[in-house]
């Protein structure tokens, strides 16, 4: 197996955690099963060694993670900011995963930003900022934030196998962020995804709690979604817009729209696939996915004050849901060129 870090890497880590008092660990805004996956397994390990950490994410997170070993002790800032605040002050160390740089924290990050809490990313996100953290393991072309941390505990262990309660999480995160073993899958990642299907999960359980436990509601806005599909066939692109009203319709739970801006690239020819909601917040919130050589991380870095992967990022935008839409649209001419290939 490659060695994906340094050995003098590992030791700095070990160090860390060896003169560490209080560690806390977080993970980017709505998070998702990579982002749980990651930090409940790294968790997990980490207690197994000894080394208690509490968890922070910086909202609410979706039901179908909910079942996995670690999620209920998981605090979130948005909902216990108070003691969330309190941990994180007293804290020596903290682990940041699954997202390359503090503003990903939105609110929580202003916070963290206070503090001058050492930092440890582990992540697999284009463009880290590197002046955020002391100690970076982030290799881009990796599927996901839990084979990150897969290699990192059999560097540190020298061992293939792991506890069910560390191998279900990154079992999840691996799973959910290559789309069920789509998309970003190398022979390393199958060789590991092996090695967690030796450590006692059950592999049709993970995927029935995740991919079959959502509600009526969700059923039926997919249907809404597929329905509100636009086509720009010169584009080889489709977009979908939902508003407030019509995902409170609905009756909208987070995680809900998970998946859903991966459905239009299932129709013939489009590359491209952006799916805009009104946020709680008030801003539009972008999700882009494209497919081949067309880089959506390219896209929303330069328009859409967002980012993430070449086929996989989200966005921001401050204006309005139509005009949002409008703006997209008049800057697919920019694209054209890279849409038709
Ligand atoms: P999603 O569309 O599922 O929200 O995000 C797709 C991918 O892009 C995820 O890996 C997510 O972590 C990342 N991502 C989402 N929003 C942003 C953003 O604003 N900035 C960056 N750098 N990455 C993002
Ligand atoms: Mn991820």
């Amino acid at each position: 197996m490659i060695k994906l870090f340094s050995d003098t890497k590992i030791d700095e880590l070990l160090n860390l955690l060896n003169t560490s008092s209080n560690i806390s660990m977080v993970t980017h805004v709505n998070p998702d099963g990579d982002a749980i996956g990651s930090v409940l397994a790294w968790s997990n390990f980490l207690k197994e060694k000894g080394i208690n950490s509490t968890v922070i994410v910086p909202n609410h997170f979706p039901d179908f993670l909910k079942w996995i070993n670690g999620t209920e002790n998981i605090l979130v800032y948005f909902n216990q900011k108070d003691r969330c605040e309190r941990i994180l002050k007293s804290s020596d160390l903290l682990f940041c995963c699954d997202f390359n740089k503090i503003s990903r924290l939105e609110a929580l990050g202003e916070f963290i930003e206070t503090l001058g809490i050492k930092k440890v990313l582990i992540d697999h996100h284009i463009g880290v900022e590197e002046k955020d953290f002391a100690l970076i393991f982030s290799k881009v072309p990796i599927s996901s934030t839990s084979e990150i941390i897969y290699h990192i505990i059999r560097q540190i262990t020298g061992k293939k196998h792991v506890a069910p309660r560390i191998a279900e999480p990154l079992y999840t995160g691996i799973m959910t962020d290559t789309g069920a073993f789509t998309h970003s899958c190398s022979p390393e990642m199958f060789r590991i995804v092996a090695d967690l299907m030796e450590c006692g999960i059950s592999r049709e359980q993970i995927h029935s709690k995740v991919y079959s436990s959502f509600s009526v509601n969700r059923m039926r806005l997919m249907g809404y979604f597929i329905n509100k599909i636009e086509v720009l066939p010169e584009y080889r692109t489709a977009y979908i817009s939902l508003t407030r009203e019509e995902l409170d319709r609905f009756k909208f739970e987070p995680g809900d729209t998970e998946g859903f801006v991966n459905i239009p690239l299932s129709i013939k020819d489009i590359v491209l696939s952006v799916f805009f909601t009104e946020s709680k917040e008030g801003f539009i919130k972008l999700s882009l996915r494209s497919t081949g050589q067309f880089s959506v991380d390219n896209m929303s870095r330069k328009y859409f004050q967002g980012g993430g992967h070449k086929n996989a990022s989200g966005g921001k935008s401050f204006v309005s849901l139509d005009e949002t839409v409008s703006f997209f649209k008049s800057i697919l001419p920019e694209f054209k060129d890279d849409l038709i290939y």
